[in-house]
């Protein structure tokens, strides 16, 4: 493993140009109360900039304007929404390197993979662009008297609020499909990574979105999260975030009778049969193990090798994951940045060490990298019993325990014994194999010989407690949407 942890000295230059501020109406403004959030390079643990905090009543200025422009956005063509839409895609790609640099600056990610987000966030967009002329009722055969007929309708206004991994990811998943559905919406982004999210705003406003559709807010989670369920303009919750938060939000939206789309928790297992390839799969499982440090709801997270290949397999992840850079995201080696804060370090290595001492072998990593920045080397767990904590609590950070087993019908039980069910992978060279688990994983979220994510043309979403509700593919605009039976009788 290469350490980078000297800090380039452009971070906070670049950063102190980046636009931090609440989206109300149209307009970039300071907290009423003036009271901000102070925001850190994680890489340097330095504060490089203050984003306002909204207090009640800058949250309650951005309901009321989404409740004004909703009706105008929801009346406004599809080809017009499509056109606006399109344009801010064009001018995301054009910004796709600033608004990268600024998230690896505060989020911590390697620079390429945040400009790499910036782009696939610009086809999402591009995609939901599209999905607005598609979303079709239909016609009902009935009496010849009567026309029966179903249409799609906006839902509303939309409280959203978002976690800070995906600092794009997350809230354009949001914005692109309501506003593409029709609806206005106030979002909460994570107050740790906000230039991300203001550039998004700043696009969509500059390509001519009226005021008031999107609306940008920061705010305490509890607090802004609880304003936007109660408030009355709101229609609809979409979180995504921890299952915990997300039960207490779901709890507060289904006592006043909103539906919420939940974007959940996981703990994503991998299967590696006895007949696949397990140097392939070692591959496979660590592009996406250490993608974003670990820090993806949909990471690899609990990693079955079939015995006989056990050996060979364990070495290539070991192999690949001392093989990387870690330090200074904005380094172009750099192939694995910082978590995002000090919590994330010491909750990565509690699990580490709560492992260890249940039996399990660190076979690389295991410790905090570097004195300044909140780094952590890319750690395989070998032996990992399942009583180890990490076996059951969501690692969310660079460590890829793994354990082997003899029974593919154990290991699936195993893999589905979590409440979690939102990705899971496969490796197998058998056509049956392959069947057995496309099957038999209870997950939303299934790749087969690769670890592949999400992706803007098919839904992803959870299976119990990872949550309810899907995002992307024509399901993720249909969830914006609410569905209302015409029958006019004609005579
Ligand atoms: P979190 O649940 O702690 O916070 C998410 C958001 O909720 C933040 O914006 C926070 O401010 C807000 N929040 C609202 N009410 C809150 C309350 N009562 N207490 C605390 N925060 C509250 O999640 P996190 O740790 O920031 O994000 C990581 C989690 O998100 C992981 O569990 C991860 O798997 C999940 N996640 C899921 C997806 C998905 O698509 N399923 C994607 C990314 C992350």
């Amino acid at each position: 493993m290469t350490i980078i942890t000297e800090p380039t000295s452009r971070a906070a230059e670049a950063y102190a140009g980046a636009r931090l501020g609440l989206f109300i109406d149209g307009e970039w403004r300071e907290a009423a109360d003036g009271r901000t959030f102070d925001v850190f390079n994680p890489a340097t643990e330095e504060v490089i900039g203050h984003v306002p905090r909204a207090g009640a009543p800058d949250i309650d200025d951005a309901l009321a304007a989404a409740e004004r422009a909703f009706p105008l956005w929801r009346d406004t063509s599809a080809f017009e929404k499509s056109r606006i839409l399109l344009k801010t895609v064009e001018l995301l790609r054009e910004r796709a390197e600033a608004i990268g640099e600024l998230m690896a600056i505060e989020q911590g990610k390697p620079l390429k993979d945040a400009i790499n987000e910036v782009k696939r966030v610009s086809g999402t967009l591009e995609w939901c662009a599209q999905e607005t002329r598609r979303l079709y009722g239909r016609i009902i055969p009935t009496d010849v008297d009567t026309d029966l007929t179903v249409r799609y309708e906006p839902v509303g206004v939309v409280g959203a609020i978002v976690p800070w991994n995906f600092p794009a990811g997350s809230p354009m998943r949001k914005m692109s499909a309501a506003i593409a559905a029709g609806c206005a919406l106030v979002i909460k982004a994570s107050e740790e990574v906000p230039a991300t999210a203001c550039a998004l705003a700043q696009a969509f406003h500059d390509a001519g979105l009226p005021k008031g559709v999107l609306n940008l807010v920061f705010g305490r989670g509890a607090e802004t999260s609880e304003r936007l369920i109660d408030a009355p303009q709101t229609r609809l919750i979409a979180f995504t975030g921890s299952v915990p938060v997300g039960k207490i939000l779901n709890a507060r939206a289904g006592a006043l009778m909103k539906p919420t789309i939940m974007e959940l928790g996981g703990h994503a297992p991998v299967i590696i049969a006895a007949d696949a390839d397990p140097i392939q799969a070692a591959r496979r499982t660590s592009a996406a193990k250490w993608a974003n440090a670990g820090q993806v709801c949909t990471s690899p997270s609990r990693i079955f090798v079939h015995e006989s290949i056990a050996e060979e397999f364990i070495a290539e992840m070991v192999r690949l994951a001392e093989a990387h850079t870690v330090g200074d995201p904005l380094d172009p080696d750099t192939t694995l940045g910082s978590l995002i804060n000090a919590k994330r370090v010491a909750a990565t290595d509690h699990l580490v060490q709560d492992a260890v001492a249940h039996g399990a072998t660190v076979a690389a990593g295991g410790r905090k990298v570097g004195d300044r920045g909140h780094f952590y080397a890319p750690t395989v767990l070998t032996n990992v019993p399942l009583d180890a904590e990490v076996m059951s609590e969501e690692p969310f950070g660079p460590i890829a325990p793994i354990t082997t087993f003899t029974d593919l019908d154990e290991a699936m039980r195993i893999a589905n014994s979590l409440p979690f069910g939102l990705a899971a992978y496969g490796f197998t060279e058998s056509a049956s194999t392959a069947n057995v688990m496309a099957r038999g994983f209870e997950a939303g979220i299934l790749s087969i010989n690769h670890c592949g994510g999400s992706v803007t043309e098919a839904p992803s979403g959870g299976f119990k407690e990872s949550g309810i509700g899907r995002e992307s593919g024509p399901e993720g605009v249909q969830a914006y949407v609410v569905t209302k039976r015409v029958s006019h009788k004609l005579r």
